[in-house]
């Protein structure tokens, strides 16, 4: 993909925020810290894009990314933090799911989890919701330079176990620092682009 424009359009807290549909989405979901603004940095090669945290605590919004006015990438809220309030979890899974239900633009939501840890709980929830609403259920391994090349098989069994992934091969081992398989992600998103 050759990245011409790529810009953050809003953060959006509430629908009426979302930019107008038009443009077909791809939204990205995790727990916080998993690796989501790095991916999307990596992917549009922008270090500065999407905000890189390395500590949880980020305003729960979806960020809206422009790629070459033609499609764009979303950032959702990411979870999984022990601290927040029953309530703060309650507007996020809103939040979510006032997206996922309604945005005709959207046409998957790729979940990314950590090569190194079989998925939680909540990575589940979010799989199993991403699969009842229709989508794929592409999964993103990342931070794979973490461990050796001649464990990702081993890893990728376990998360596939845990989410109930149809193939493996719908789960992609990833790293933004060490750049592995960009191409792979990219060539991914181009499919369900249809470009
Ligand atoms: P987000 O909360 O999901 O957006 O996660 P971030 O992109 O902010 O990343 C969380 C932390 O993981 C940061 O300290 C990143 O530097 C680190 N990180 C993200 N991707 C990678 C990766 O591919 N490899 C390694 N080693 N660290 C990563």
């Amino acid at each position: 993909m050759k990245i011409k424009k790529a810009e953050l359009i809003i953060t959006a807290a509430f629908q009426s925020q979302y930019p107008p549909e038009g443009k077909l989405e791809i939204a990205f979901a995790g727990r916080s810290n998993v690796g989501k603004s790095s991916l999307i940095n990596r992917l549009v090669n922008r270090n500065g894009l999407a905000r890189t945290s390395g500590q949880p605590g980020k305003t729960q919004t979806l960020n809206f990314y422009n790629i070459n006015d033609d499609f764009r990438l979303v950032d959702l809220p990411g979870y999984g933090y022990a601290k927040v309030s029953m309530k703060e979890r309650e507007k996020w899974a809103k939040m979510i799911e006032v997206y996922l239900k309604n945005r005709k633009s959207l046409i998957e939501v790729i979940l990314l989890v950590d090569i190194r840890h079989e998925p939680g709980e909540h990575d589940k929830m979010m799989y199993e919701w991403i699969k009842s609403c229709g989508f794929n259920g592409i999964v993103i391994a990342t931070k794979a330079d973490k461990i050796s090349r001649g464990n990702w098989a081993k890893h990728i069994s376990v998360i596939q176990k845990k989410l109930g992934v149809e193939d493996k091969d719908f789960i992609i081992p990833f790293s933004a620092s060490k750049k592995f398989n960009v191409d792979e992600v990219w060539d991914t998103i181009e499919q369900l682009l249809e470009i």
